[in-house]
């Protein structure tokens, strides 16, 4: 078979997740999670510094990861990119209870 980039993308497990989660599975990761999440004042800091890892939860109103980024289906542990640490960091510095950590 023609190794290109259509065929790698094509193959890829993650392929469901778009082409981004796939090429996203060949750059390095951090963990972050929001432990004990029910400390959560809701204050939005996060979700508003870093959208892209955190969000509001529909049910409890508190901080939550990302679908996407979310490991084994837990709301309050993940993975992302390392592209996303400056953005992740300046939320787990400006969470005002400190229950944000970047790994
Ligand atoms: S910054 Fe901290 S307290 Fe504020 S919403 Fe995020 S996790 Fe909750």
């Amino acid at each position: 078979m023609e190794i290109s980039a259509a065929n790698i993308l094509n193959r890829c497990p993650l392929f469901y997740r778009g082409a981004q989660g796939c090429r996203d599975e060949y750059i390095s990761h951090m963990k972050v999670s929001i432990d004990p999440r029910q400390d959560c004042t809701s204050c939005g800091l996060c979700w508003s510094d870093c959208p892209d890892i955190f969000e509001e939860a529909h049910d409890d109103n508190l901080s939550r990861i990302v679908e996407k980024l979310r490991v084994g289906g837990d709301v309050s542990i993940g993975e992302a990119p390392e592209s996303l640490r400056a953005s992740a960091q300046s939320a787990a510095d400006g969470c005002p209870v400190s229950i944000i950590h970047v790994e």
